[in-house]
């Protein structure tokens, strides 16, 4: 398929939306109301610190919600004002965040169905609204909408826009995309339908795989069963991997994404030569400054000293993961929960590890004073923060008192 000329008759369709509905003023008072808090307000007018008792709590400069994030919410808010009685879909979570996508659901804002993996359309009929998330869709979802004749609200932050510009360069000029980023991940499965041919990366170890392959040749069968769904179909290690480009989930580490470019970059100078290496290899900058912005700092809380943090944000979302990573390699006890409700009375929490897995630590609150670092992913509402504040203030004034 020509991505380019369908997104650009896509954009003139009248079925197509992108800009909002006029409701700005409106949806803001809603979302302030509902999404907002004093208490946080309070914490950052107080140069980020806020002492109660025992505990100091300590936020991070930046966290929380990004612009493309507020704006997608603010856009769906919009899309149900717009469209009071029309059904209304959208093709994935808004954001990564639980008590968002449940007041999409209050609102009456279906999510599509998954089936075996697999999103069902078929519920989706014409004249049906549908929402696109900040993280994108796939080309290919939006074309099956486009022909079942419904109206697109796209929300697609302009941040993940500007990677799929990039991949279509790369197509363009034959160059391989090689992501990084998570290959079952909407975001990159949205980028990579814009890609021609294409090769995700989880990390800098799969890059140092990929590059001592490109430099040395390797197992073209074991290659192809490290990256099997993580490459454009019919993909080729040998021969795919003469020109390359550098994309990127825009909620990957920023460090790791930088790292990946050079080390692609070396490579392909010393396979081809400085003269050669713009044949070989293109790399444009799609970091999002909002994750850029929060993982910074991160870096700096983390220098401060803290008897623990606290990490929120969605289970499935990238960006809190990395920061969570950011403690977790500092050494520092941190805790990533997605709702206050993880806090339990009785000094235990039930919080995510790295790996996924869902654990309960008991005892998670010392003893005595307390410095608590704060930071949370660009899907969570500062509402959402001040409740677990609340929460850690409420469990250590008991504690006091006992
Ligand atoms: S994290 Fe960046 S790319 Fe993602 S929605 Fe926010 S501003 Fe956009």
């Amino acid at each position: 398929m020509d991505t380019k000329a369908f997104k650009r008759s896509l954009q003139h369709s009248e079925n197509y939306h992108r800009k909002g509905f006029g409701h700005q003023a409106e949806v803001a008072t809603q979302l302030k109301s509902e999404y907002q808090s004093k208490l946080i307000e309070q914490i950052r007018n107080n140069n980020y610190s806020l002492t109660r008792g025992d505990v100091t709590i300590d936020l991070a400069q930046a966290f929380g919600f990004c612009w493309g994030v507020e704006r997608a919410v603010a856009m769906a808010y919009e899309t149900r004002k717009h469209f009071p009685t029309e059904r209304i879909w959208i093709t994935n979570e808004i954001i990564h965040n639980p008590s968002v996508n449940q007041r999409m659901r209050e609102m009456e804002v279906g999510f599509i169905p998954v089936d075996g993996g697999e999103k069902d359309f078929s519920v989706v009929i014409s004249g049906d609204v549908v929402i696109l998330p900040a993280f994108g869709a796939s080309v290919q979802e939006m074309q099956l909408l486009n022909d079942k004749n419904c109206k697109i609200v796209d929300t697609t932050c302009p941040w993940v826009s500007k990677v799929w510009n990039t991949v279509e360069k790369h197509k363009k000029g034959d160059y391989t995309s090689i992501i990084h980023g998570k290959y079952n991940h909407e975001e990159t499965v949205a980028t990579s339908s814009f890609a021609g041919k294409y090769l995700i990366v989880r990390n800098l170890e799969q890059a140092e795989y990929v590059a001592d392959y490109i430099l040395n040749g390797g197992n073209g069968d074991e290659f192809m069963v490290k990256f099997a769904k993580a490459c454009s179909v019919g993909f080729d290690p040998d021969r795919d991997l003469e020109r390359v480009g550098i994309a990127n989930q825009t909620t990957m580490l920023k460090g790791e994404t930088e790292q990946i470019g050079k080390l692609l970059e070396h490579t392909m100078m010393k396979k081809y030569g400085p003269l050669e290496l713009n044949q070989h290899f293109q790399s444009f900058n799609t970091i999002c400054d909002a994750t850029q912005e929060r993982q910074d700092a991160m870096l700096s809380l983390v220098q401060q000293q803290l008897d623990l943090m606290v990490v929120i944000g969605g289970f499935n979302s990238s960006n809190t993961t990395h920061l969570q990573e950011i403690a977790v390699e500092r050494g520092i006890s941190s805790y990533h929960i997605d709702t206050v409700e993880r806090i339990k009375s009785g000094n235990s929490i039930e919080h995510r590890q790295l790996n996924g897995e869902l654990e309960i630590t008991e005892n998670w609150l010392p003893t005595g004073k307390i410095v608590v670092g704060i930071t949370s992913g660009a899907s969570t509402p500062d509402k959402v923060v001040e409740d677990v504040i609340e929460k850690i203030f409420a469990l250590k004034s008991t504690a006091a008192v006992v």
